[in-house]
């Protein structure tokens, strides 16, 4: 059976100079860590308790009391957060660690396998540093992520947990196909496959070598060559056919969809999650709503593109089609908002730098959303997502997946922007 559960393993972190309870014991005799702060947000209701204190073994919440009445025994390690207000861990669903934005943009492009893992480790820790404890990686090349994944789960370097695509289909041609080399250079992406049985082997094939979600490219996109972001790509067969492929193998599937035939054409074949959903009209969102499709937009890496990407070599064609997108892209945000689809936090990193994931929380709010609804976006919704019913709020028996910020988020949203703490499986990443 695959794994679907980035497993939850003990990190090993004295390696990385922080104090935590599970690096100091090396014998099996797990203590209780304790967890105080000011407040903390109940991400379902919005409500604030103040004075919590949380009792942490094992990597779970045990219990979730005030201070003074849930009573910390002597001796216990108690990780005191004065002035902060506690979160569940964020969750990013759609990140591409294994590359840079910042990197010139056709250069990165001929990147060894071998170089782009090291990029997805460095981005990895970015990422959980910036309170994302995790993320869904919407493809990679030579299943670089994967292996990265592996690592984090093995403890052997810090990162979010990850659900990981490998190679996102394509047809030959499409948004995720290599088409920036000449003809003679005979260059193919890793996951183009076309018709039904090609989709589905290629699916097949990227769970072979470890992915644990897949994604597919039913449109065309803003950062490929000749292909247009209205355009449909793959045929409603062939998204059906992923699709099946990914529930029949206990996954999630994702479609990277602008233009509004394609993003139909994937819902209707029963995608979990529509990516970018540039380009909605009413039937799109009613059919969304109907087939409880989650919708997952970018909406924050406009002004990044266009104020750095000429600068890091990205081509005219592809700052134009971002042009063309951002502005029906807020809208359709806006819209489905409004409509009660059901919204992730997904960021595209790697078309901005990583670990500014939280910059676009307040791109959420100036949008449609209430504070509240852009935390529940990035915390319930991207869980039940993932289907992670420990995942995504603060409560006992939950993952111990907790960030701290420095004040009341839901009054000023871009306190996100600066998460001061970070535990991940109940070790501390950042404090
Ligand atoms: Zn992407």
């Amino acid at each position: 059976m695959h794994n679907t559960r980035p497993h939850a393993s003990r990190q090993r972190l004295s390696l990385l100079g922080l104090s935590l309870i599970t690096a100091l014991s090396p014998l099996p005799a797990l203590a209780a860590t304790y967890l105080s702060a000011d407040a903390l947000l109940d991400v379902k209701t919005g409500k604030m308790m103040l004075n919590p204190v949380l009792k942490i073994e094992d990597g779970r919440i045990l219990e979730l009391g005030t201070q003074g009445k849930l009573s910390v025994p002597e001796g216990s390690e108690l990780i005191e957060l004065k002035g902060k207000t506690l979160l569940p861990g964020l969750m990013d669903m759609h990140v591409h660690l294994g590359s840079d934005a910042e990197d010139n943009f056709l250069e990165s492009m001929n990147y060894s396998v071998p170089r782009q893992t090291v990029k997805a480790v460095k981005n990895a820790k970015k990422t959980l540093e910036a309170g994302f404890t995790t993320v869904r990686d919407l493809g990679d090349s030579g299943y670089s992520v994967i292996a990265v994944r592996d690592g984090i789960n093995a403890g052997e370097i810090p990162g979010p947990r990850i659900w990981t695509a490998g190679h996102a289909l394509s047809i030959t041609g499409g948004h995720c196909d290599d088409n920036f080399s000449a003809p003679e250079m005979h260059s193919v992406a890793g996951g183009v496959a076309d018709g039904p049985w090609a989709v589905r082997a290629k699916a097949r094939e990227n769970i072979k070598y470890g992915a644990n979600t897949l994604k597919i490219c039913a449109t065309g996109g803003v950062f490929s060559k000749g292909t247009k972001v209205g355009v449909q790509q793959y045929t409603e067969d062939e998204l059906r056919a992923a699709a099946e492929e990914a529930h029949q193998r206990g996954m999630i599937i994702a479609a990277h969809a602008h233009g509004t035939s394609g993003i139909k054409a994937a819902i209707r074949a029963g995608i979990d999650s529509i990516e970018h959903c540039s380009f909605l009209d009413d039937e799109a969102i009613k059919l969304a709503l109907k087939n409880g499709t989650y919708l997952s937009c970018d909406i924050y890496n406009t002004e990044y593109t266009l104020a750095f990407g000429a600068a890091n070599g990205v081509p005219e064609e592809n700052i134009n089609k971002e042009k063309q997108v951002s502005k029906a892209q807020r809208e359709s945000f806006r819209k489905a908002t409004k409509a009660g689809v059901r919204m992730v936090f997904g960021s595209d990193a790697a078309i901005y730098p990583h670990g500014d994931n939280g910059k676009q929380f307040a791109t959420m709010v100036e949008f449609g959303m209430t504070p509240l609804q852009a935390i529940q976006a990035a915390t319930l919704t991207s869980a039940a997502l993932l289907k992670q019913p420990d995942l995504g709020e603060l409560k006992p028996g939950y993952l111990a997946d907790i960030i701290a910020v420095d004040g009341n988020p839901l009054d000023n949203i871009r306190l996100l922007e600066n998460v001061s703490f970070v535990m991940k499986d109940g070790a501390v990443f950042k404090n």
